[in-house]
């Protein structure tokens, strides 16, 4: 997969929101949506609070908000959205499922990583088991009863030391429950709309991929 080289809170300010890809900084008053909430370029201090788009242009920030945010590119987020144009209900509720329902995503969720970069080094790090095997694929779809833990020997001192403090305040999705103590995550349900925690529109993005 080619890699997203433009900067993090770049991509932030383009979208116009948080799309929290930098962990902790993005609760800090470093986040530069605090310090530079508008959009990159020379022109961009011109069109803070101002930004007017097209309908088009609206839907489309939309899912560049979406893929940005959970860090898919292109041909992945367009394959996603498929799959869920396929499944039986509304097409949006079916993509926010798809999206959260990734192994990086979870991983994310329950507070193992800081965001959803870190966790998906993490799994390619093979720092993770699902079901008991070694996993190193971010993109895999977990289903209910599936279990994540930590795997990789040592890694649980080093990375996950002030889990139990981080958790306090991270809000667990209702379909994943979380031991902190044993760093395992179980998954109980599929992830209901109204357990999804999202600024996302994918109605805009229904509209955006119709056309
Ligand atoms: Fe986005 Fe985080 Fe950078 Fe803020 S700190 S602009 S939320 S990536």
């Amino acid at each position: 997969m080619g890699r997203n080289l433009e900067p993090k809170c770049k991509q932030c300010r383009r979208v116009g929101e948080k799309l929290m890809l930098k962990g902790d900084r993005c609760n800090s008053p470093k986040c530069a949506m605090v310090k530079r909430s508008y959009i990159p370029g020379f022109h961009g201090p011109k069109s803070r609070g101002m930004i007017r788009r097209s309908d088009f242009g609206t839907q489309l920030n939309e899912k560049q908000k979406a893929r940005k945010q959970y860090g898919l590119s292109e041909k992945q987020f367009r394959i996603t959205f498929d799959k869920a144009s396929k499944k039986v209900g509304q097409t949006g509720e079916s993509l926010l499922q798809l999206l959260e329902q990734r192994l990086d995503n979870v991983i994310y969720r329950v507070g193992l990583a800081s965001s959803r970069n870190q966790a998906r080094q993490m799994v390619a790090h093979r720092i993770f088991s699902l079901n008991g095997r070694r996993v190193s694929i971010p993109s895999i779809k977990v289903k209910e009863g599936d279990v994540i833990k930590v795997a990789k020997k040592g890694a649980s001192d080093k990375l996950f030391k002030d889990i139990e403090e981080k958790i306090k305040n991270i809000e667990i999705p209702g379909w994943i429950s979380f031991n902190a103590k044993e760093l395992e995550a179980k998954i109980v349900s599929e992830p209901k709309a109204a357990q999804i925690k999202s600024n996302i529109n994918t109605q805009m993005i229904v509209e955006f991929y119709s056309k």
